[in-house]
């Protein structure tokens, strides 16, 4: 099974330039799509709360400001980029009060769709248009006239026109410049939790954790093992994003590639790979859907007690020292981003 793919050809620009598109929220994906919809002559508003410290990022920005509310009343296409697990709140406060038959709803990931946490009325339309990429990368690939690819998906067609305005919406934002791939809310949601799961935080995370730890405790200095275990991976990271697989092992040494292909099926063994299924079974049945949200209402107690143990790792203890040494790495800790 091969993806369909809209390119700049496909998409009519007219049709999301005929709506009051109002973005909700004004984080990474919404400044990026908020900013990027203006400068392809679309009439945006931004929806934040009155204390969020981003109104004056989006007021400076040039952008009108109002509250999430009246930004979904005005508007005739929403779409939905505050964190996942406050759509369902915001939906149910700000959004389905002032949803009208016509409407059309956007999301950038497939997540509150897909598992019930917002059952949208059938006469309004309900897409996704979700950037394979961060939002600082949409807005400057956006401003170097080029674009990052999106995703595509349709839950709901209520006016029989959902793809070409969403196709159009890709459009405003850059990302049919680069491609657009058709898919649906179940696969983007399900595959997305995966990957972040198994490999891109879950796999590599603890990955990280248990390679320093076998050093450290093995007597080797915890700095050799920063530099071995985590740092270095940026060098096999860029490897295989910018020719996979075969190109990354070309790169390295034979020593390294000889001592990959016999090792690494010893780390990933078939129970490795049973739990990888494990894991997917309860993305699909929603039971890590029910998990997260309850550990939301209860307010995040869990998350909070591993992101403080996190931090006093040792692996994060010298990395800061050794980050600070390397002034050519612009290091950034989540204390700058508040
Ligand atoms: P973010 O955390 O960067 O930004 C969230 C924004 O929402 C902030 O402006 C915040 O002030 C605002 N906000 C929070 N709660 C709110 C509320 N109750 N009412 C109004 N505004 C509120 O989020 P993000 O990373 O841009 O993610 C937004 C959506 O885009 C998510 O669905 C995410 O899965 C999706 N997405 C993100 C990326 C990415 O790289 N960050 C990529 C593709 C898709
Ligand atoms: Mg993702």
């Amino acid at each position: 099974m091969s993806a369909t793919m809209y390119y700049e050809a496909d998409a009519n620009p007219t049709l999301v330039g005929r709506r009051k598109v109002a973005v909700l929220g004004f984080g990474s994906q919404g400044h990026a799509h908020a900013l990027n919809l203006k400068d392809s002559g679309v009439d945006v508003a931004v929806g934040l709360r009155p204390g969020s410290r981003r109104v004056s990022t989006a007021a400076d920005a040039g952008l009108r400001v109002v509250e999430p509310a009246e930004a979904a009343e005005w508007a005739d296409l929403i779409m939905v980029l505050v964190p996942d697990q406050f759509q369902q709140s915001l939906y149910a406060e700000a959004i389905a009060p002032n949803l009208e038959k016509g409407d059309a709803l956007f999301f950038a990931h497939g997540f509150n769709i897909h598992f019930g946490y917002v059952a949208p009325p059938q006469d309004v339309d309900v897409a996704m248009v979700a950037p394979k990429g961060p939002g600082h990368l949409v807005r400057r690939q956006y401003q170097a006239g080029s674009g990052v690819p999106a995703l595509l998906a349709i839950h709901q067609d209520a006016s029989g026109g959902a793809k070409d305005l969403a196709l159009s919406y890709a459009h405003g934002i850059g990302a049919t410049r680069a491609g657009v791939i058709e898919t649906t809310f179940k696969a983007e949601t399900e595959t997305d939790l995966f990957g972040e799961q198994v490999i891109l935080c879950g796999g590599i995370d603890e990955m990280i954790r248990a390679a320093f730890e076998t050093l450290t405790e093995a007597g080797y200095e915890p700095e050799m093992a920063y530099f071995e275990v985590l740092h270095e991976l940026k060098l096999i990271v860029d490897l295989l994003f910018e020719g996979g697989l075969a190109w990354m092992r070309y790169s390295v040494s034979d020593t390294a590639e000889y001592g990959d292909v016999t090792r690494g099926p010893r780390i990933v063994t078939e129970q490795t790979r049973e739990t990888m299924r494990q894991i997917l079974a309860e993305i699909q049945s929603g039971a890590f859907a029910r998990e997260w949200m309850a550990e939301v209402a209860a307010g995040t107690p869990n998350l909070l007690a591993a992101r403080r143990a996190v931090s006093e790792h040792q692996v994060e203890v010298v990395g800061r020292e050794l980050r600070a040494m390397m002034p050519f790495l612009v290091a950034k800790t989540p204390e700058d981003d508040q």
